[in-house]
């Protein structure tokens, strides 16, 4: 029996390419997101801002009964420094049993595009006011 074995070797430069500085000299940052805006999210920012923490919670309205029956805290929670986030509006899936105007396969590039400007609206509407503010958006179903 013959056995062959391959060694690569990469060389490493101990130079860093780059180099970050974290907010009031802190060593690291750590990011803590939810998708979707589910009631239990809105407990879980509560207890994130008792420890101390903020994280990002990605809003997708009319996808469930979670977030426009509770703007309102949606938006406290915004005000007490977690990030709300762009999710779509309808959260769209690759998913056959969803209706048409929710499932991917189905939709156009303009409809998709739509989700996002139509979630960005709301969220800037309702949660900020009409104030632009500096957040992020999260796809919805890994698309
Ligand atoms: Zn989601």
């Amino acid at each position: 029996m013959c056995c062959l074995a391959f060694i690569l070797v990469a060389q490493v430069t101990a130079q860093p390419c780059f180099s970050l500085t974290w907010k009031d000299g802190k060593r690291a940052a750590l990011s803590i997101s939810y998708d979707d805006g589910f009631a239990s999210q809105r407990s879980a920012a509560s207890v994130l801002k008792t420890a101390g923490f903020r994280g990002t919670f990605y809003l997708a309205p009319t996808a469930g009964p979670d977030v426009i029956p509770h703007t309102q805290e949606w938006r406290q929670i915004s005000e007490e420094g977690h990030e709300i986030g762009n999710h779509s509006m309808r959260h769209p899936c690759n998913d056959n049993n969803l209706p048409e105007r929710r499932n991917l396969r189905l939709m156009t590039w303009q409809q998709v595009a739509d989700e996002v400007n139509d979630g960005e609206g709301w969220i800037v509407k309702y949660i900020f006011n009409g104030e632009l503010k500096d957040h992020t958006y999260a796809y919805p179903c890994s698309i």
